[in-house]
């Protein structure tokens, strides 16, 4: 993406803090402290920023993102916690330990922050800069690492600031963060499972649970990044209807999910259609992604017959979900 945007600097404070929530409530992209780097921060709820967070990255895929809050009630609107989260939760937040759990039935977090999945990352950061602006923003905030993709994580703000300036609204300057580390990430299914080590020690989360936690198998594609596991957790969404990429015309039964203006054969009958970006926009695309999947998958088609979408800025992301997408199952 092109650096277009006038990117302020606040020494953090009140006035950033005040600054940061409404930038956020109007879908800005701010990067502040937390314990473990410099997160890059969008409102959690809403799918356009999201977009914007990605773009602005140059992620080519959609991880699933950490939601951070302000504390254990804000996180219960969000995800169910059963005894073994309540435990570490009660232990360990606000710090920098990360728990993947169910989503709750009022959970507002996006589908494309949490790459369509039914559990949701959430953590309560200790760094009272990131505090503050929680506080003063009032719901879920996405905050991975504040750098372009495949760079090293930041901990001050002028590595935020050679990476990202012009590609984000604000940087909140709250001096060098401690950690450096990201955070430990535990999920809680039937059995806790380490899905990625960080800033809390695995033999502290053990003693705490009183029992040892599981090693997620490892995913068969090799990207060990990408934890999987069995139950509850699965490594990306995948749509029970068969998906059908590079559609040119649609065959009787099938669903249609559009990109562009562009009509194509057979469309009329399609059994469902939904566009993802009738403009071509592909940061429309990929907020509409996720849900418009599910859409199309409880339609009862026989296929989802998607269109080709560009493969460029956002849409790398768009085609690596929608390929993983279409991969046959057993
Ligand atoms: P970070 O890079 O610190 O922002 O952490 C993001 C990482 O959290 C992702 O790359 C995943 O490994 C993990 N994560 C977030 N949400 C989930 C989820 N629902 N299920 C499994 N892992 C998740
Ligand atoms: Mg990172």
């Amino acid at each position: 993406m092109n650096p277009t945007l006038e990117t302020l600097i606040l020494p953090a404070g009140e006035a950033a803090a005040s600054a940061a929530a409404r930038i956020l409530a109007a879908g800005g992209l701010v990067a502040f402290p937390t314990e473990t780097v410099y997160g890059l921060g969008a409102d959690a709820a809403n799918p356009a920023a999201i977009a914007r967070l990605y773009q602005a990255k140059g992620r080519p895929a959609f991880n699933p993102l950490i939601a951070h809050v302000t504390d254990l009630s804000a996180a219960r609107q969000i995800a169910r916690f059963d005894t073994a989260a309540e435990k570490l939760a009660a232990t360990f937040w606000p710090g920098p330990l990360t728990l993947v759990l169910p989503k709750a039935e009022s959970c507002i977090v996006a589908d494309l922050a949490t790459a369509g999945l039914d559990t949701v990352a959430v953590r309560v950061p200790a760094h009272p800069v990131a505090r503050d602006i929680l506080r003063a923003f009032g719901g879920p905030v996405v905050a991975p690492s504040a750098n372009l993709s495949g760079h090293v994580s930041p901990t001050t703000a002028a590595h935020v600031e050679s990476d990202l300036a012009g590609l984000i609204d604000l940087i909140v300057d709250g001096g060098p963060v401690e950690v450096g580390v990201e955070s430990t990430i535990v999920g809680c299914f039937e059995q806790p499972m380490l899905l990625r080590p960080g800033g809390v020690p695995r033999e502290d989360i053990e003693r705490v649970l009183g029992r040892a936690l599981a090693q997620p198998p490892q995913e068969v594609e090799g990207n060990s990044a990408q934890p999987l596991a069995p139950g509850m957790l699965a490594s990306h969404y995948a749509p029970r209807t068969r998906v059908r990429l590079n559609a040119d015309s649609v065959a009787p039964g099938e669903a249609l999910l559009a990109f562009g203006l562009h009509r194509l054969h057979g469309e009329a009958d399609a059994v469902a259609m939904m566009n993802l970006s009738a403009n071509g926009d592909l940061a429309e695309a990929a907020a509409n992604l996720f849900g418009y999947l599910r859409a199309l998958d409880a339609r009862g088609a026989n296929a989802i017959a998607v269109m080709p979408i560009p493969n460029e800025g956002l849409g790398e992301a768009i085609n690596d979900r929608l390929r993983r997408a279409a991969v046959e199952r057993a």
